[in-house]
């Protein structure tokens, strides 16, 4: 039996951050200050500490500048809302993220509405989401702009191809869809109304699962030889040792690879393409920043996915 090419989400995470630590080291000799990404986290849930804590670390191996803005559960969203302007305006912060989730006396709308769309590096604002949509250049959300990536060095040209995306919501499904199209994919998007899913899979050459359901994608639901990119994170009781947990996808990944021609594994799939996107678009939005501003120009490069 054949088993599908496994997509390295690592490798490649790792690959992409060595090209953005040197086109950062040549934006750092250019305009004398470092890309710069502020990341504010109110509150104190730990998962979320992890990551901004990790997002920091990234930041800073790939020689950027990290400013994070850990504030108290108490914070008021005219705090919050200042301290985005102050950042707005900061010539030394090139990106913007605020952790989801804000806790429930905050309006997430209003505080996402009010980072500027030029410093927008999760590409949640509506100006990007918009701009994404029309096909304008833009902030994409980084977890489909990972999936892209994985796609292309997969693949090479998606032109013309059949994909499925599983999932519809702002952070991941519908921006994939839209990314997809861009690539001249003939694209699908099911939901949780959608009806005969299994048929829609087995008709799909790309399956991009962003769902959060364990192993709802099922291994004879995939066309022979598709690629299939697995969003999903869920923490599932771990049969072999009781009481522990074990993180799995939404694809049933071990019969999904005797199928597949080429599949993303959970974890060290998606995941970790993620925070390099963070990364990438901290890049980017600097690189904007200083052609607004009349500095040098930069050429569009091969990982500039901005459309
Ligand atoms: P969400 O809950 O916002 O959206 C889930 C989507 O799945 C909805 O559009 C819903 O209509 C659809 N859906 C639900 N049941 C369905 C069914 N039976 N059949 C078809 N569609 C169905 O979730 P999200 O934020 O898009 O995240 C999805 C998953 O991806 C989660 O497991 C999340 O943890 C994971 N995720 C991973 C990363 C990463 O970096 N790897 C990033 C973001 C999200």
């Amino acid at each position: 039996m054949t088993l599908a090419t496994l997509i390295d989400g690592k490798r490649s995470a790792e690959a992409l951050r060595a090209r953005i630590a040197e086109r950062t080291a040549t934006f750092r000799d250019t305009h004398g200050l470092a890309p710069g990404l502020a990341v504010i986290l109110v509150g104190d849930d730990p998962a979320s500490a992890i990551y901004v804590r990790r997002k920091g670390e990234q930041c800073r191996a790939v020689g950027m500048e990290s400013f994070p803005h850990l504030l108290p559960a108490e914070t008021g969203e005219a705090e919050l809302l200042a301290l985005i302007g102050r950042l707005n305006r900061d010539p030394a912060v090139h990106g913007i993220l605020v952790q989801l989730p804000l806790p429930a006396h905050v309006d997430t709308q209003r505080v996402l509405a009010a980072v500027e769309p030029a410093k927008d590096v999760d590409g949640f604002h509506i100006v990007n989401a918009g701009r994404l949509a029309l096909g304008e250049p833009a902030l994409t959300p980084c977890t489909p702009r990972g999936c892209i990536m994985m796609l292309r060095e997969t693949l090479g040209s998606l032109r013309g191809r059949r994909a499925l995306v599983i999932g519809r919501s702002t952070i991941v499904g519908r921006p994939m869809a839209q990314l997809l199209l861009i690539e001249d994919c003939t694209v699908t998007i099911a939901h949780r109304h959608s009806r005969e899913l299994p048929d829609l899979c087995r008709a799909a050459e790309i399956v991009v699962v962003a769902v959060g359901i364990p192993e709802l994608i099922r291994g004879d639901w995939i066309r022979p030889g598709a690629v299939v990119i697995d969003v999903g994170i869920n923490r599932v009781p771990d049969p072999t040792r009781p009481g522990a947990t074990r993180i799995v996808g939404d694809v049933a990944f071990e019969d999904a690879r005797t199928v597949a021609g080429a599949i993303t594994p959970v974890p060290g799939g998606v995941g970790p393409m993620t925070i390099a996107c963070l990364l990438q678009n901290t890049l980017d939005a600097a690189e904007a920043a200083t052609r607004h501003t009349g500095g040098a120009s930069t050429h569009r490069h091969e990982d500039t996915l901005v459309y």
